[in-house]
């Protein structure tokens, strides 16, 4: 490694942009000096990754490596804690650089695995940043560069990486947190749940736009006759509402906080930063959140289990389409997340097709050629059959009430048990006529791996853009529908999934799903090294529903006939 990276960068200044390059490479910066030797125990080693190759291209990448950072053993000691300890670094490292133009991709209030920030099992922390390299007119700016790469950014990382200078409670916090999580989510299966929403948590957030807890919040409260008590290993035992498997649906008037409770069940697959209100409020794994996408392509499923027939008469069990109605990208969406593994589907009234959802005694009187199987008559066969439950907001329908395990309401933002009621209700009728038992099996897809080729025009293009937005290929993928996914950079793991799934799982004689199996085995292995592949980008781990999710919006996806 080079020593003298201030020195270098003085003696660039006034060159043109593109001699930035000649700092690609190592550097040993921010020693503080002992006479003129530089003191190697407080170096910081630094990486120039990529050099931007204008002003206004992405921030120049540089890492930062301190393999003496100090980190106890014990908060090293498995990859969740490590997970955690690095989000919080990051988390410090991102305050600590504010006010300055570098980047730290440290997420929001999830706490993901991201190539931003790392800690091995050795303690070493190496965190990689944004920084654009200062060049108005195309001049670098030597003394500016100096600054901002020679002292402000090493002392940063020192400031903020290393443990006798971080709150180190706050520290400890934070992985107990997380690793209390990782302990509740691991109980739900074998109690019989799907998710568990703690006493005392702050379910809804400040706005559409901002994740933070909303103030003055009533805390959740649960019914008695759902309340469960998990064991923790850091906050003790912890008493909440326990949502059972099966059919459960989430009623009450409008305004009354029952959206605000499934969003945090769907956040709930992932952990949260102490303060967020949602740290003990955890689901199962494979919860999925589905909606009505209209527009959507739908590629070659089977959705006979929701479409009888069409009037085109096209095949419902092998559809596709470029432009799919509400009810039939709802349906889609319903059997291509069972086909990914899903094994809870969460469905909102507010953002689901009516018509895919219901279709009450009187409609049925009066239209005998319907095509759709609404899901009221699939939900219990897809639990009872499959294994999948159900958590549904339904405010609108009395139609659910008959087939629901469970009806919780909320009342002014508190929840209440009302399943005796309910079905007191249901079993007084008018009921409606039941048309279909059941729900037949998914007929599983191969994938032609040669689909997923992100070569456009001869150049590898896997680009987020933004939350919502994946461009693949020639191909640009709608995201925003897919409400479980966290952020950006999560979006550019997924495209780095897609391309691995292609280039190297997928073989064109496994399924779908066998291939996300052995792609999570694969992420669990190497981490997120595997989907890098050599390269440096700010990436977070996705799940595999939010892969298949992209997958299945991928409008140059093909099928391979067995
Ligand atoms: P619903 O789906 O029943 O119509 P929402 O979940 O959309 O209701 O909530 C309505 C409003 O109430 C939202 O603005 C939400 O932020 C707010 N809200 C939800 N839960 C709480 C709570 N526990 N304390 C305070 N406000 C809440
Ligand atoms: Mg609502």
């Amino acid at each position: 490694a080079r020593s003298d990276l201030a020195g270098s960068l003085r003696s660039l200044d006034g060159a043109s942009y593109g001699r930035y390059k000649s700092l690609s490479g190592s550097w040993s910066v921010g020693g503080r000096r002992s006479g003129a030797e530089l003191d190697p125990s407080t170096a910081v080693q630094l990486e120039v990754l990529r050099v931007q190759a204008d002003p206004f291209a992405p921030p120049s990448r540089v890492r930062l490596t301190l393999s003496d950072a100090g980190i106890p053993a014990d908060l090293v000691a498995d990859p969740d804690r490590r997970r955690a300890l690095a989000g919080f670094l990051l988390r410090g490292l991102r305050r600590a650089l504010r006010g300055t133009p570098v980047h730290v991709d440290a997420g929001g209030p999830e706490v993901l695995d991201r190539t931003a920030g790392t800690v091995d099992s050795d303690g070493v922390v190496s965190v990689e940043v944004g920084v654009p390299f200062p060049g108005p007119k195309r001049r670098i700016l030597g003394r500016e560069a100096a600054t901002l790469l020679a002292e402000t950014l090493p002392a940063a990382a020192r400031e903020a990486l290393c443990w006798s200078s971080v709150d180190q409670a706050a520290a400890r916090a934070f992985v107990e947190t997380v690793e209390d999580a990782v302990a509740l989510r691991a109980a739900l299966a074998e109690r019989g749940l799907v998710a568990f929403v703690a006493d005392g948590a702050v379910l809804p957030r400040r706005s559409g736009v901002d994740d933070r807890p909303l103030d003055g919040a009533t805390p959740f409260s649960g019914p008695s006759s759902l309340q469960v008590t998990l064991p923790t290993p850091h906050a003790g035992e912890v008493t909440g509402l326990g949502v059972p498997e099966g059919v459960t649906l989430i009623v009450g008037g409008g305004y009354h906080g029952k959206s605000t409770l499934l969003r945090a069940i769907e956040a709930g697959v992932y952990d949260h930063v102490p303060g967020d209100g949602r740290e003990q409020v955890v689901t199962r794994p494979d919860a999925v959140k589905l909606r009505a996408e209209d527009g959507r392509a739908v590629i070659h499923d089977d959705v006979s289990a929701f479409v009888a027939h069409l009037p085109s008469g096209e095949p419902t069990d092998d559809f596709s389409t470029t432009n799919a109605s509400g009810s039939t990208s709802q349906a889609a969406s319903t059997v291509e997340a069972v086909e990914a593994g899903a094994d809870v589907l969460l469905i909102d009234e507010d953002t689901s097709a009516t018509n895919m959802m219901i279709r009450d005694a009187r409609m049925q009187q009066l239209i005998a050629t319907e095509p759709l199987v609404p899901f009221v008559e699939r939900v219990r066969p897809l639990h009872a059959e499959h294994g999948v439950s159900t958590v549904l907001v339904m405010g609108g329908s009395g139609d659910y009430l008959g087939v629901a395990d469970t009806v919780i309401m909320m009342d002014a933002y508190r929840a209440s048990d009302v399943t005796a009621r309910a079905h007191e209700i249901a079993a007084a009728g008018p009921s409606r006529t039941v048309e279909h038992t059941g729900f037949p099996a998914v007929t599983p897809r191969v994938v032609d791996p040669a689909s997923l080729d992100p070569t456009a025009k001869g150049k590898r293009r896997v680009t987020a853009r933004g939350a919502d937005k994946l461009s693949f290929g020639e191909d640009d993928i709608d995201l925003s529908a897919v409400e479980q996914i966290t952020d950006r950079s999560q979006v550019a793991g997924i495209g780095r999934a897609l391309a691995l799934l292609g280039d190297h799982v997928l073989d064109g004689t496994i399924t779908l799903a066998e291939g996300l199996d052995l792609l999570d085995a694969e992420l669990d292995r190497r981490g997120l090294e595997a989907l890098l592949d050599g390269r440096s980008e700010d990436l977070a781990r996705p799940r595999r529903h939010e892969i298949a999710a992209a997958l299945n919006r991928l409008r140059s996806m093909r099928l391979r006939r067995t």
